[in-house]
């Protein structure tokens, strides 16, 4: 059966955190634009993606959310922390550890209840989204002007005019495997995923005998444990699974109200009958290319690295595993190989942002925020293009390179970061390094209007920034590759890579103790200091074309010059 096409401005594929974002700040931005979201889903359910990061919670704040809203519903993360563990390790309380704050408060978001809480924004600004519209690419017309979506929905087929197509579909990047543009087998790097969700976990807040005071509860960080297979994720999570999607509904429309008094927590899971619960969301994640044990089973990892990283035998001592918390999850679920990304971005009328761009990696949690990034710059572009009539893929030749320049960026970051759990004091290195470029470039504490230095990867695309980033990169893969060959590695030690550390710390240290204001770690950790950062200053993208680099990087210079 089918009823008569709807003709929209733009449509949205998928209303995850990203297409909800794109769509509210295009209608704040254009409130003439007719813009639907089609979502295959039957409503906003869960998701892996917990840990934000300053430049999502802002996103969330800029779209009209109020922080305090935040606050009730999810945990608060001040934070990521490191501890390097290996087998010598005994507990946590002795293992190295490093400590990053957030810029601002930050939290650990259960999926459903964030997607549902951008949902009812969207809806409050007038963006429609339409469930359970699954969108069929190869029945579907992509053309600038004039695309055409079929969707399955279950009364049948739905035809939906667009001028503009945003695939924000997530993994399944509904447009890059149409035009056979994704890319996930043969990416080198790869990593792999395994988690399952906890109660009755011991708070690392009782734990006795920490060699430092952390500014904040060590609960309120996002904790890394690392070691040369890979990393585990520490994440607390307050669940509003036992809440019916109608309840829930109901009390995020009205926390969305921009008037409605502030209740506390308890006081909105009564009125709304909304029961909520502490569980904590733990994950591994490996190397595909030093791992060998979650080829047996996502369970078969959990309780290798449990016997040989004393470290998560502690963390996980009396934690009770939920089974059936999250309807369709397996108790211990995985993903493998999930770094992906599509050769092609934009096409004639369509782009993509998001997860349907790219995703390489949890550790540091950068996939929303990285997400954002894209999301942002696309409302810009297509504001642009919609003022000057041209749909057409030409059009969105910077977007498209910006997006490949985020990903090579990030992708290089984040091989750093893996590479850093060679040696405990390279972590340390490394997260100064990163937070180095990331405050000094980051916009003071502000909400709105949400700008391009507000995401937190922004100072790691300015040019300077990157071609030390390149030098890390290249003496850590060197050694890397020369201790490899020397041993295989579970024999390789902290020691084989101290001439890792005399490289990096010749080929960095002096930047880094020059700018040492910016790392605000545990040492000197005040609040204070995250406020005087830098940044005020940056009112407009600096982001520059790479071809046009070499003619044009006056403005990156100008901000790339104060660190
Ligand atoms: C193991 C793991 C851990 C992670 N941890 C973190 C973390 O701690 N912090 C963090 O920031 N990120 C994390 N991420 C990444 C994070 O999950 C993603 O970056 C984020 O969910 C992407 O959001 P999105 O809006 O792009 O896509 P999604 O949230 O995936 O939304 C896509 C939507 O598109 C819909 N859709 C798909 N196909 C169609 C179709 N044909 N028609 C209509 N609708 C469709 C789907 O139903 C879905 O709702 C993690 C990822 C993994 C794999």
């Amino acid at each position: 059966m089918y009823s008569k096409p709807m003709n929209h401005d733009v449509a949205v594929i998928g209303a995850g955190p990203q297409g909800l974002l794109f769509a509210i700040w295009l209608k704040r931005e254009r409130p003439s634009l007719n813009i639907v979201i089609l979502d295959r889903a039957e409503s906003p359910g869960h998701k892996i993606g917990e840990s934000t990061l300053s430049g999502f919670c802002r996103a969330m704040r800029s779209t009209g959310i109020r922080h305090e809203v935040l606050q009730r519903l999810f945990y608060t993360k001040n934070g990521l922390g490191f501890f390097y563990s290996d087998t010598n390790t005994s507990d946590l309380q002795t293992a190295p550890e490093y400590i990053t704050e957030t810029f601002d408060e930050t939290f650990q978001v259960e999926r459903r209840t964030c997607d549902s809480l951008l949902v009812a924004n969207a809806n409050r600004v007038g963006v429609s989204v339409l469930w359970h519209h699954r969108v069929k690419p190869n029945e579907s017309v992509f053309s600038a002007g004039a695309n055409r979506l079929e969707c399955e929905t279950p009364r049948g087929r739905v035809a939906i005019n667009a001028r503009f197509v945003v695939d924000a579909s997530g993994p399944s990047s509904v447009l890059g495997r149409h035009f056979s543009r994704y890319c996930e087998s043969n990416v080198p790097f790869q990593t792999s995923a395994a988690w399952a969700y906890f109660k009755n976990v011991k708070w690392l807040n009782q734990y006795q005998g920490w060699r430092n005071t952390a500014e904040f509860p060590r609960d309120e960080y996002t904790q890394h444990i690392c070691f040369k297979e890979g990393w585990v994720w520490y994440i607390p999570i307050i669940s509003w699974q036992k809440a019916t999607d109608d309840n829930l509904m109901e009390m995020l429309n009205y926390l969305a109200t921009p008037d409605s008094p502030m209740l506390t927590r308890d006081e909105l899971s009564q009125k709304f009958n909304c029961p909520y619960e502490q569980i904590w969301s733990i994950g591994i994640v490996l190397r595909s290319d030093r791992d060998q044990v979650l080829a047996q089973g996502p369970q078969a990892a959990f309780e290798h690295y449990k016997r040989k990283i004393p470290a998560l035998t502690t963390l996980l001592d009396g934690a009770e595993i939920l089974k059936d918390h999250y309807p369709n999850h397996n108790p211990y679920a995985v993903r493998k190989n999930f770094r992906r990304f599509a050769q092609q971005i934009t096409g004639d009328g369509w782009l993509l942002i998001g997860d349907a761009a790219f995703f390489i990696d949890p550790l540091r949690s950068p996939g929303l925020t990285g997400g954002v990034a894209t999301a942002y710059y696309a409302v810009q572009e297509i504001l642009g293009a919609l003022d000057e009539g041209n749909l057409s893929r030409s059009r969105f030749d910077r977007y498209e390179a910006y997006v490949q320049d985020l990903f090579d960026m990030l992708e290089e970051q984040n091989q750093i970061a893996y590479m850093s759990h060679n040696h405990p004091q390279a972590i340390s290195l490394v997260r100064r390094f990163g937070e180095v470029s990331s405050r000094g470039h980051f916009n003071g504490i502000c909400d709105e209007p949400y700008q391009m230095a507000d995401t937190n990867v922004w100072g790691h695309l300015c040019p300077k920034h990157r071609q030390r980033q390149r030098i890390v990169w290249k003496i850590m893969r060197e050694e890397e590759v020369e201790v490899g060959a020397r041993s295989p590695i579970e024999e390789q030690e902290p020691k084989d890579y101290e001439r890792m550390m005399f490289r990096l710390r010749q080929a960095v240290g002096g930047h880094l103790d020059l700018h040492m204001s910016l790392t605000p770690y545990i040492m000197h950790n005040k609040r204070e200091q995250i406020q005087l950062s830098p940044t005020k200053a940056i009112a407009k993208p600096y982001w520059v074309h790479p071809a046009q680099r070499k003619h044009n990087v006056r403005s990156a210079n100008l901000i790339a010059d104060r660190i």
